[in-house]
């Protein structure tokens, strides 16, 4: 029998694995519901569509699209679309699936998905890249709408590309449909705050994570792997708070000054084709020894796969704040859980991203914007709460915070599952 499964060869540390085993060390902790686990490990459903555009050159390029809608027992989809060279179906059913918890474990009103196009947005020209966009939300336009699944940005996406997509949707619909999408900008329905939410959210967890290590922020020492929307906005939010970053890491190589990076120096830098190495003010230094790094926190904030089993033995970090989608493999978790070191999985760390774009798609609706004090402020009570409660979680059942945020987002997502029931 052929399934959507079928279509994947996940490995055990391959994205999807990663996912797999993180809910099977939930399924004991889920009492009745485990009944319904399986459905945990199923996509409801998943598109792949052909992108084919013209290029600057009059040649026909094609690309391949995905959106995967990995489960809508508590509301539409939810997620954002990367652009990315290396992405897979396989790759985007995880991300879809970790938006299913995510959006669980903060309690919003959501189910998870996620879309992709297999592009090297680095080797468009803008004309291209709104092609792309174009025809990708065209051909996915069967599935996406402001009730039935909202993309938003991921990797390599940004504002811009939102206004395409709710801009393409809303011409084939007929009118503008705003919800359509979140992430936009400011002038088209956007949020204030939803830039820097994402890292705002890592802060706001971490703060509270170290503050329960007794973990003194001032002094503490912070290293960020990827230095794109997530890892320079809590990179400046701990700067702020009187961490020094030590290390960080971005696709031209590793920085590092142990007395802490300027990052007024660093993040403009940084946005330079250059990238962060081209920054004079610290010591370029080769990626494997960024691992290695005297620090107190690490922040991986790039994409899946990065903390192996290798780089978790050798990590000096108490603490790790996932700022991306499924950096740890399961190996190097139990790992970090031997060592002592505290990990803030991504289903809840990096959750202040969605959160804002369900305030985004709130405010849509009901055409009534909130100023930036009121978005943060209900972003921290939202985060903290969550937090909160995953924490006693994990204490009462003396288990990791991953599976503690699991246990909490599994339970929500299965008993909406149960009481709606079975059709027919
Ligand atoms: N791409 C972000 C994430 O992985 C945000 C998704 C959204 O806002 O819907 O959580």
């Amino acid at each position: 029998m052929s399934s959507i499964l079928s279509y994947v060869q996940p490995t055990a540390n391959s994205p999807w694995g990663t996912y797999l085993s993180q809910v099977d060390r939930v399924i004991p902790y889920l009492g009745d519901l485990a009944r319904w686990a399986e459905t945990l490990k199923r996509p409801k459903r998943a598109l792949i569509v052909d992108v084919p555009i013209e290029m600057d050159d009059g040649s026909i390029a094609h690309f391949e699209g995905y959106r995967v809608q990995h489960n809508l027992s508590r509301g539409p989809g939810k997620g954002g679309v990367r652009f990315h060279p290396d992405v897979t179906l396989e790759e985007v059913m995880a991300l879809s699936a970790w938006m299913t918890v995510k959006t669980a474990a903060v309690n919003l009103p959501y189910g998870g998905a996620k879309g992709g196009i297999r592009v090297d947005p680095k080797k468009l020209s803008l004309k291209e890249l709104e092609k792309v966009t174009r025809r990708y939300t065209s051909e996915i336009g069967i599935i996406i709408g402001p009730h039935s699944d909202i993309p938003a940005p991921d990797v390599n996406t940004n504002a811009q590309i939102m206004a395409w997509m709710m801009d393409t949707y809303s011409m084939n619909v007929g009118g503008t449909a705003t919800g359509v999408v979140t992430g936009k900008p400011l002038h088209l329905g956007g949020s204030l705050g939803r830039v820097k939410a994402t890292g705002r959210g890592v802060f706001v967890t971490g703060r509270e994570a170290a503050r329960r290590l007794g973990l003194d922020l001032r002094g503490a020492r912070v290293a960020v792997q990827g230095f794109g929307n997530v890892g320079s906005v809590a990179a400046e939010l701990f700067a702020e708070a009187g961490a020094k970053i030590v290390a960080v890491q971005d696709h031209t190589g590793t920085i590092v000054n142990e007395n802490g990076l300027d990052l007024a120096g660093l993040v403009p830098a940084s946005r330079t084709d250059g990238g962060a190495v081209s920054f004079k003010g610290g010591d370029v230094i080769d990626n494997e020894a960024f691992w290695e790094v005297a620090c107190d926190i690490l922040i991986p904030a790039a994409l899946e796969g990065q903390i192996t089993a290798e780089r978790a033995q050798k990590t000096k970090a108490r603490l790790v704040l996932e700022g991306a989608n499924g950096p740890t493999v399961p190996t190097a978790d139990d790992i970090l859980a031997e060592r002592g070191v505290l990990v803030v999985p991504d289903v809840i760390c990096n959750a202040g991203g969605v959160t804002v774009s369900y305030f985004e798609w709130v405010q849509d609706f009901s055409s009534f914007f909130w100023d930036e004090d009121e978005i943060n402020v209900r972003l921290d009570r939202i985060m903290m709460n969550a937090l909160n409660n995953i924490w006693d979680t994990a204490d009462k059942h003396k288990i990791t915070l991953r599976t503690a945020t699991y246990a909490v987002a599994c339970e929500r997502i299965l008993m909406a599952r149960q009481e709606r029931g079975l059709y027919p």
